[in-house]
């Protein structure tokens, strides 16, 4: 069985998250359902930032807000100590209602606007990571209209390919993100930033990709960077304080995932920059990583009630559940697998293979294919695994469908942190076109 955090399975037979049977929740707070374990988010946290503290690394863990942003996980990763990667205005805006303090903040986005780039200088946002000239620009034409000084990073592609899915990899050289490092553009980025009276940059950023379960494309790109900022201190007398190397660190989905441990991540990639730093001789620069997936993937399960059946003989089982690619489309985006039980019979043995099915008009909204499963009645409950990340944060209302809510559990206790849409939320920014309409 694939139960990992806080999840066991009480004397009922029904699975428990945070000391939280999850029937219960789902009585309470109704189905699909976002159930997210806090004490395994926080264990999480803490395998990345100790093991730097532990061996005496100047560092910041940036939590990559995408994955899964909300006010309250915003103020989780606050308690934590670690910092926050936002990547639009929305993002920001959370975390500034978070009170989430803005030096800790960093800024992404391959097309930051203009009212953007205010909001994150008025509000003392600590770094913007720059991704292109375009934005250099008009960072700087921003920061004069404002009197106002930015620190940034400089985000480059070292031409590293991380093994995993085409659609979610980042890193490569014909990626719209980024400064290219091998053909010159890296370099003359920094020159104009190094000119710039209103920016300081603190050094370079790269991500070579998502679901990466080792660290070889990270010790690969912290070696073509040494090279280059190598060069760099010759020519422009420039030795950058900071080293991002991204997020990207894989998390278990299924048994066939096989990801290392955060202290492992953190460890190697300190040995390589060390290594990298006395072979040139250049100062040790703080290094910042940016966990998404990492942080939140596991520790979320989202519970489904199941529905409708459809049975081809001699093909495929259906089994059909109260959501969908509307509050998970990984399946249907990136053929993303999911393993799952039934919550009120966790004990169950498997009697049938049934695939999961969720309710939009979509043949290809599926959430898994195959799964062995004790046979599904009308009212049961599905608990589908390590849904944190991505989830929640690219749901949405496709056919209408309300966006399910999100609950904290931790030590026995539940917290309702964002409620479930209600139909008339979904109507909040229609207008009429004349006056027949019900209110
Ligand atoms: C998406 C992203 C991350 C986080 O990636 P995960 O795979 O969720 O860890 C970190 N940094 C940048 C720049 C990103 O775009």
């Amino acid at each position: 069985m694939f139960f990992h955090g806080t999840m066991k399975v009480n004397e009922k037979g029904h699975l428990e998250v945070g000391g939280m049977d999850t029937v219960d929740l789902a009585g309470q707070f109704g189905t699909p359902l976002y159930v997210y374990d806090v004490a395994l988010i926080r264990d999480r946290a803490r395998g990345f930032k100790q093991t730097f503290d532990k061996l005496g690394i100047e560092a910041q863990v940036a939590y990559a807000s995408k994955a899964f942003s909300t006010v309250a996980m915003v103020q989780l990763v606050d308690e934590e100590g670690l910092s926050l990667d936002v990547v639009s205005g929305g993002e920001l805006y959370t975390a500034l209602a978070a009170d989430f303090p803005p030096e800790r903040i960093h800024f992404h986005g391959n097309n930051k606007s203009r009212e953007e780039l205010a909001m994150a200088l008025k509000n003392g946002v600590g770094c913007i990571v720059v991704d292109n000239f375009y934005e250099l620009e008009l960072l700087e034409e921003i920061c004069e209209s404002l009197a106002a000084k930015t620190k940034i990073l400089l985000r480059v592609t070292p031409g590293i390919e991380a093994h995993t899915h085409d659609y979610i990899l980042t890193g490569q050289e014909d990626s719209k993100f980024g400064f290219d490092l091998q053909n010159g553009q890296a370099e003359t980025a920094l020159q104009k930033a190094l000119n710039s009276s209103w920016i300081e940059t603190l050094g370079l950023h790269c991500h070579i990709g998502s679901q990466i379960f080792d660290t070889t494309g990270f010790i690969l790109a912290a070696k073509k960077i040494f090279e280059k900022m190598a060069e760099w201190k010759e020519k422009h007398a420039y030795e950058p304080k900071v080293l991002n190397l991204g997020g990207g660190f894989g998390i278990r989905y299924t048994e066939d995932d096989d990801p290392i441990q955060a202290s492992q991540y953190v460890e190697e990639i300190i040995g390589e920059v060390k290594k990298q730093a006395e072979h040139y001789s250049m100062n040790m620069p703080e290094i910042w990583i940016e966990p998404g997936r990492s942080l939140v993937g596991d520790a979320g399960t989202t519970l489904y009630q199941t529905g409708s059946r459809k049975e081809v003989p001699n093909v495929r089982n259906y089994l059909a559940v109260d959501g969908g690619m509307s509050d998970n489309i990984r399946p249907a985006l990136y053929q993303a697998k999911y393993e799952a039980v039934l919550a009120n019979r966790a004990l169950d043995k498997p009697e049938e293979t049934v695939s999961i099915a969720g309710k939009c008009c979509e043949s290809g909204d599926m959430l898994i294919w195959d799964l062995p499963l004790p046979k599904a009645g009308e009212k049961d409950i599905l608990a589908v695994f390590c849904t944190g990340a991505y989830g929640y944060s690219m749901a949405n209302n496709y056919n209408r469908i309300p966006r399910p809510p999100v609950v904290f559990v931790e030590n026995g206790e539940s917290k309702l942190v964002v409620k479930r849409e209600t139909y008339e939320d979904l109507l909040r920014l229609d207008l009429p076109i004349n006056e027949k309409i019900k209110n």
